[in-house]
């Protein structure tokens, strides 16, 4: 939760206040609406990660009057999918830095190696894996309690790493794996569905079940 350092702001959505590092921040650049996960300068207009409060901030159109000019149409999928594209960013700023430290491996079968020898922090496999060894892998994660991410597809795991197309990617580095989980906390499932999908993945064993 936030300290006493941790500035609170309101979301644009339910006027709910809470620490500024638990909203999305929108800010209004030269190129029309950016995202931020981040915490920044300037004028900005904050939203809870959750769609709700981004249909409630299109319905009163809470950004325009927030930010002023024109941001072009925004609708919820709009939104939604440039927070995803921030949150992928964002971790591919965190895979860069696993890449350069030699601390991340590759493809379903060195990844399910690696794991089984204990090394690994988190589990990116994508969401198209076929499903004999993408799901030996994500079983076996799991019952590790590693973190396990499925919800980009091989195209999104392509551009966060590069090279060829990756069924899968481990991270060795605790704190690249901390980081992706945190940035995953700004991305907004499109249904109940995807978010009971998120929070397995994002919990690991057990912790995401319910009843
Ligand atoms: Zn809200």
């Amino acid at each position: 939760m936030a300290g006493r350092d941790a500035p609170e702001r309101a979301c644009v959505g339910c006027g709910r206040r809470r620490g500024q590092a638990e909203l999305v921040r929108f800010s209004r650049g030269p190129a029309g609406l950016q995202v931020h996960l981040e915490p920044g300068e300037g004028r900005g207009a904050y939203i809870c990660p959750d769609l709700t409060c981004l249909g409630r901030a299109v319905t009163r159109k809470a950004l325009q009057k927030v930010l002023g000019g024109d941001l072009g149409p925004l609708s919820v999928q709009r939104l939604r999918e440039a927070i995803h594209q921030a949150v992928l960013q964002r971790i591919t700023r965190i895979l860069g830095v696993a890449r350069r430290t030699r601390r991340v491996v590759t493809g379903v079968s060195t990844v399910a190696e690696t794991l089984e020898r204990g090394g690994l922090r988190l589990v990116f496999s994508s969401r198209d894996t076929s499903p004999g060894p993408g799901a030996a892998l994500q079983a076996e994660a799991e019952r590790r309690g590693i973190p396990v991410v499925t919800i980009f597809s091989p195209g999104d795991l392509h551009s966060a790493f590069g090279g060829p197309s990756h069924g899968a990617i481990g991270l060795l580095d605790g704190g690249c794996a901390e980081g992706v989980l945190r940035s995953l906390r700004y991305r907004i499932p499109l249904s109940t569905q995807e978010k009971a999908l998120d929070g397995a993945g994002a919990r690991g064993r057990g912790g995401g079940r319910r009843g």
